[in-house]
């Protein structure tokens, strides 16, 4: 059975349950209260979320937590791991192959890629930077589920292209181009529309 899709915005709230949870070592328990408390987050919209997830709390206990974080992972699809490629290895990219965070979360970054002879075959945290000219031989020999491109906009149309040709199925697009493509979930993701979003909500705070 096909599962109901769920908004950007409920993925958003459920992950933050998530992470939330993974970090609690010392209980059982939780309740909507507390996670309401916790993440100034409604407690009537965090149950019906935890129910989207198939889970309901129990009268005065509240969520067994173990059961609920296994729930969410399932539910967000972090059940199983996701093999990512970075492409553009400039500043952005070297600080995504640094962080060490994403593999706590199931995403296991296995390469990089770029076309600077500088920064080819060299390693970033253990990661190898590869020439983008290999990149469809790369992707033959190992399972890669997600490519992130952090390449100036001018190359993202052509890298772009590129991924999806070789039958990638989901991009992280760090550049300024909107794209779509049908085979393919293009999230694009921009900081700078993220502070603009600040800004706004701050400039119209009473
Ligand atoms: P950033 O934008 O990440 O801060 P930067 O300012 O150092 O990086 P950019 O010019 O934005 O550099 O390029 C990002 C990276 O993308 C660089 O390392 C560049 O060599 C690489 N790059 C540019 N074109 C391509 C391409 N067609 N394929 C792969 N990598 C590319």
């Amino acid at each position: 059975m096909k599962r109901k899709i769920l908004s950007n915005r409920t993925i958003t709230r459920l992950s933050l349950y998530y992470q939330y949870l993974s970090r609690i070592t010392d209980k059982k328990f939780i309740s909507s209260k507390d996670l309401a408390g916790l993440l100034g987050i409604n407690d009537a919209k965090i149950r019906k979320d935890l129910a989207s997830a198939g889970q309901f709390g129990i009268r005065g206990k509240g969520y067994e937590i173990s059961q609920l974080h296994s729930s969410l992972e399932k539910v967000l699809g972090i059940n199983r791991t996701w093999n990512v490629v970075i492409i553009g290895c400039g500043n952005l990219g070297s600080a995504l192959l640094k962080y060490q965070g994403f593999s706590k979360h199931k995403f296991n970054i296995v390469a990089g890629f770029d076309i600077d002879k500088t920064k080819v075959n060299k390693e970033i945290n253990g990661i190898k930077i590869y020439h983008f000219d290999l990149f469809g031989k790369f992707v033959k020999s190992n399972k890669i589920d997600i490519a992130v491109v952090t390449v100036p906009q001018e190359a993202a149309s052509e890298v772009i292209d590129k991924v999806v040709s070789y039958g990638i199925k989901g991009i992280l697009n760090f550049t300024p181009l909107q794209v779509y493509k049908k085979d393919c979930i293009i999230l694009k993701t921009d900081i700078t529309i993220e502070f603009i979003r600040l800004a706004c909500l701050l400039a119209n705070k009473k």
